[in-house]
């Protein structure tokens, strides 16, 4: 399976800021409106993690 990343609400560096990190477990879903989204496990602090994916990038996690 691909690596995904997406921003860690909870991992911030020194200024704050939220920073990128590897998800595990992602769940990729699509919804109504046809956009599809990832939600999965910070593999750093284990926090929730939740980002939208274009089509190409869902497909090849599925
Ligand atoms: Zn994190």
């Amino acid at each position: 399976m691909a690596e995904l990343k997406a921003l860690c609400m909870k991992c911030r560096d020194a200024n704050k800021k939220p920073t990128m990190q590897t998800m595990t477990n992602p769940v990729v879903t699509k919804n109504e409106k046809n956009r599809y989204s990832a939600k999965g496990t910070c593999g750093t602090c284990g926090g929730n993690m939740f980002k939208f994916m274009s089509e190409a990038d869902a497909k090849a996690m599925m």
